[in-house]
Parts: structure tokens; sequence; C-alpha cells
């Protein structure tokens, strides 16, 4: 099995004001002033709050990424951030395509497909999110809405490298739920993701394209998750809200 390098990902949501943010930023710098070898960790605050983490962080080996970007460069876009300001704020990944932005704002395949592109021409890592709602999953169809997800959102992106994307099979009924999808779920999905991965982007770089889980990942599951063989790491909401719980999960992996 090729070597992939974990990732462990937290996803605050519109969680942590500033000064929330600052704590939380500066109890995760103390419990992770080193990760082990083989483990790659990245937090995500909301957009207000990303200054104040980066500046806590710096010293800490913990990425930042950013919840949300749009694709153009500049301009009337309100209420939107660019791929070069998350950039120029210390930003090295973007979550796109989560179910909440998809659901509540409307967010389309298409319009990940351009955020995607986006952000790998400014050398941004998407963390692209595919994952499939409890009716799906009850009518049986769920791999093949996830692969047509995958292929729909990452279609005609560009990489020479397995790093500059990250993919996260999100199970929209296991989110925030409590309810995670068994090991065995997530490994069938996320290995359907690799063989689409492998379609589109060649066996050489699928092989090294990470794919996470998220749903419901805390410290008493994510060991047997990433035990799996596509499934190379986590993206986190509520456990990573508790620094001691997202620490400790970065151990466990
Ligand atoms: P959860 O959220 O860990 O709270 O289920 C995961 C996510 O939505 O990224």
């Amino acid at each position: 099995m090729p070597n992939r390098t974990l990732l462990i990902a937290g996803n605050w949501k519109m969680n942590n004001d500033v000064a929330e943010a600052a704590k939380l930023a500066d109890e995760l710098a103390q419990a992770l002033p080193e990760v082990p070898a083989g483990v790659e960790v990245l937090v995500c605050p909301p957009t207000i709050d990303i200054t104040t983490v980066h500046d806590r962080i710096q010293a800490a080996p913990i990425a930042l990424g950013a919840q949300n970007v749009y694709w153009e460069a500049k301009g009337a876009f309100t209420g939107e951030s660019s791929c070069d300001m998350l950039k120029s704020a210390g930003c090295t990944y973007c979550i796109i395509g989560h179910s909440e932005r998809r659901d509540y704002f409307h967010e389309t395949d298409e319009d990940q497909n351009k955020k995607a592109k986006a952000l790998v021409a400014a050398g941004l890592v998407p963390v692209f999110c595919c994952g499939e709602s409890l009716e799906v999953r009850e009518a049986g169809t769920y791999v093949e809405h996830v692969v047509n997800q995958v292929k729909a959102g990452l279609e005609g992106l560009e990489i020479t490298c397995p790093k500059q994307v990250v993919v996260a099979y999100e199970p929209i009924w296991a989110i925030g739920t409590g309810k995670t999808a068994t090991a065995e779920d997530a490994q069938e999905v996320c290995g359907a993701i690799r063989e689409t991965l492998k379609e589109m982007f060649g066996e050489e770089l699928a092989n090294g394209i990470r794919v996470l889980y998220g749903g419901s990942a805390k410290p008493g599951n994510i060991a047997e998750l990433v035990a799996k063989p596509d499934v190379d790491g986590a993206l986190v909401g509520g456990a990573s809200l508790k620094a001691a719980d997202f620490a400790s999960m970065v151990v466990k992996a």
C-alpha cells in the first residue's frame, strides 16, 4: 500500500469568536508541540478567526485552512474571500463542497469545480467534501452518488502531485449526529472514491491522494477508521472544538 501521510483536519464550522479562537489555538499549539511521524494536522477556523489562529499556531506543526473561498480574483463580491486573500492570511488548505454549504447555501457541483480549480491554480489545497443523505443511503445508490460528486467537482483539475488535493467522504447522516459510519462503510466509499480518482488522474497520483472520512469522527473511533486501507485521516467537526479531544485523535491516528 502506498505510504500516505494521514491528515487529521479540524473543521470548526461557525464556532468560536476571536477570543475563543485564540484560546483554542493556544491550547492546540500547547497540546501538539510535535505530531507523530506520518501524521499531518490541519485546523480550519471561521474566516474572521484565521489571522488570529495563524499567529497562535505559527510555531506549532499545525497547518491552517479556510472553510470557504470564492473563485474570482477580486472585485464586487460582497462577503467573499479570494484564494490570494486566504493565502496572504497564512492558509494552505481550504474546505470546499461541505454538505452544509451545498444544502444551506445552495452550492452546486459546478461551484465546487470552479473553487477547486481556482485553489489549485493559486497553490492552495482543496479539501473537497462529498457524501450522501440518509435518503440516498437507504435507496442504496450512495456509491454512485458520491462517485458522481467527485467526477463533477474535480473534473478537469490539473494536478501533478497527489498532495495538491484532498477528498473527504462525509455521509450527511453521520455529521454532527453522533452516528458514525462503521469503518467498513467508510472503506467501501473511500475505496470507490480512490477508484474514481484513478480513472480521473491515473493510478500513481490517485494512490497518493488523501481520502478522509468525516462524520462524528472522535478519539474513540479514529484508530479503527484509519486502519482501513483507503481512509487516510478524518475531517473532524465537533471533536475539533476541544483541544484535548483533537490532540488525542492526532496521537491515536
Ligand atoms: P462532525 O462534523 O465531526 O461534527 O460530525 C464533521 C464535518 O462536518 O466536517
